[in-house]
């Protein structure tokens, strides 16, 4: 395939650039100030900052191109209309690791038998949004309702931790994303399974399982 990936200098687009062209992609990869030139490509990748989600998505669509965000913390209302105008299906995963999602998945079964939970973010100091979205779809998974503590801090890659309160017990579930390759094989199952997903937005790793 050949795939544009925007935001191929960041921490994550670099890692993910270099996956892809492993895995024998031919990446194109747009930053900031680059052209976007999006010719002859299958997929896009993006991997940038929140509000410029919604632009790098008008233009791929426009031109019929599926897109992959893994860029968290943009507004889902307004590339979902996008993506539906377009007749263009979108995919995002608020975190591509699948020990991730499993985090989520058994934090949501512990909610039901515990009455009480708090969730810990942690990450590198120059994320941008917070909470995360990661523990945001948690809290979700959870219920809703439960309040989340956001730690930014050099050093940090990604981390959570889930902390469930009952009678005389906790029980903390956690997940550490010590290397950003953790994210490369989601975006890379995402990639080949966009275009099979009905126009506009579909949200998760779970949905490609
Ligand atoms: P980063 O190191 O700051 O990288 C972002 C890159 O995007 C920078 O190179 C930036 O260029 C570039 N950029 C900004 N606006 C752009 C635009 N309009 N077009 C093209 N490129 C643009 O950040 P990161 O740590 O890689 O994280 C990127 C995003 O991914 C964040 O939202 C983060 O939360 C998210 N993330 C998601 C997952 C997941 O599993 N879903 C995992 C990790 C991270 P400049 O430096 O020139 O501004």
């Amino acid at each position: 395939m050949k795939v544009a990936v925007f935001g191929a200098r960041g921490k994550v687009g670099a890692v993910m650039a270099a996956a892809l062209s492993e895995a024998g992609h031919e990446v194109v990869g747009i930053d900031l100030g680059d052209p976007v030139a999006l010719e002859g490509c299958d997929a896009a990748v993006d991997f940038t900052q929140p509000d410029a989600v919604a632009g790098n998505v008008a233009t791929c669509v426009a031109v019929g191109i599926p897109c992959v965000i893994g860029t968290t913390g943009f507004d889902r209302d307004e590339v979902e209309r996008e993506a539906l105008a377009a007749g263009v299906p979108v995919f995002h995963a608020p975190n591509f690791a699948i020990g991730a999602v499993l985090m989520m998945r058994f934090a949501g079964e512990a909610a039901k038998h515990m009455p009480k939970a708090e969730i810990i973010e942690l990450h590198h100091e120059t994320k941008l949004d917070a909470p995360s979205g990661t523990a945001k779809a948690t809290a979700e998974a959870m219920g809703g309702n439960v309040p989340i503590h956001s730690v930014r801090l050099p050093g940090l890659v990604a981390h959570q931790e889930v902390i469930l309160g009952g009678q005389g017990q906790t029980l903390s579930i956690r997940h550490d994303t010590t290397s950003r390759d953790a994210f490369v094989p989601g975006v890379l199952l995402a990639l080949v399974k966009v275009r099979t997903f009905a126009p506009g937005l579909t949200v998760g790793l779970e949905k490609l399982l």
